[in-house]
């Protein structure tokens, strides 16, 4: 038996059976954790109303070796992050970052700064409200965290730095941006400003407001090449998604 104190952010919860919930954690120490929660939907009192999805928790929880689901023992509320119960724009984008960080999390293996990404990102959104450049800064981010991030100001398969006045691409299958000698049919066309927009964002280390501010351009260009990067290394496309881009295309 293991048994973990610290922080969490509460990715997902449903309920099990009568009287308790099934919860999904990401914990900087332990990665993604699944637990049951017992008796939370019999007693309010239990865990007094802090099993909201998307909520930053101080828990305390046990792990069994046998490979029995673990049990959430105690957890209390840091941040509810209020904006995202008021605002629909915002829900969604935080329900598809906590996906996105759900699909790169594994069980059981550390990812400190996976934990540290979400939470920030999740604090700027109630903070400051949606928006299309924190979302393309966290997925990038994302990316970089898990050991996927593309290089975006160098060639991906000769390695010659992306110049002034040529016509870089992109490409998802070979691994990020490609001088035009590089470039095959398969590439697609993106501006060198998007890529220099996007490395300067990454650059900015653990901060999420871009340096460099996105243009209409780089938004859209970096929505559409993150995203089919994205599709590409994840095993399923986050459900979210679909809801982020029907019910707030603005911020998508
Ligand atoms: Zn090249």
């Amino acid at each position: 038996m293991h048994r973990t104190k610290g922080e969490a952010i509460l990715l997902r919860t449903r309920p099990l059976g009568e009287a308790d919930r099934l919860v999904t954690l990401l914990h900087p120490g332990r990665g993604l954790v699944r637990l049951v929660a017992k008796s939370a939907r019999r007693s309010k009192k239990r865990f007094l109303g802090s099993l909201e999805s998307f909520t930053r928790l101080e828990v305390e929880f046990l792990e069994f070796p046998t490979g029995e689901l673990g049990r959430l023992e105690s957890a209390a509320v840091i941040a509810a992050f209020p904006r995202l119960r008021r605002e629909l724009a915002a829900l969604a984008q935080a329900a598809y970052a906590c996906e996105l960080a759900e699909l790169v999390g594994r069980a059981g293996e550390p990812n400190a700064p996976l934990f540290e990404w979400l939470a920030l990102f999740l604090h700027t959104v109630d903070a400051r409200g949606p928006r299309a450049d924190h979302l393309r800064v966290y997925e990038l981010g994302l990316l970089d965290r898990s050991g996927f991030g593309p290089p975006l100001c160098a060639c991906a398969a000769c390695g010659k730095a992306l110049d002034l006045g040529a016509r870089p691409a992109f490409d998802t299958a070979r691994g990020g941006a490609l001088c035009p000698e590089c470039s095959g049919p398969a590439s697609r066309s993106v501006s060198l400003g998007t890529l220099r927009t996007l490395e300067a964002s990454r650059d900015a280390g653990s901060q999420l407001s871009p340096r460099v501010g996105f243009s209409r351009q780089a938004i859209s260009e970096s929505r559409r090449l993150l995203g089919d990067f994205l599709d590409y290394h994840l095993e399923r496309r986050p459900r979210s998604k679909e809801f982020l881009e029907q019910v707030c295309p603005e911020v998508c």
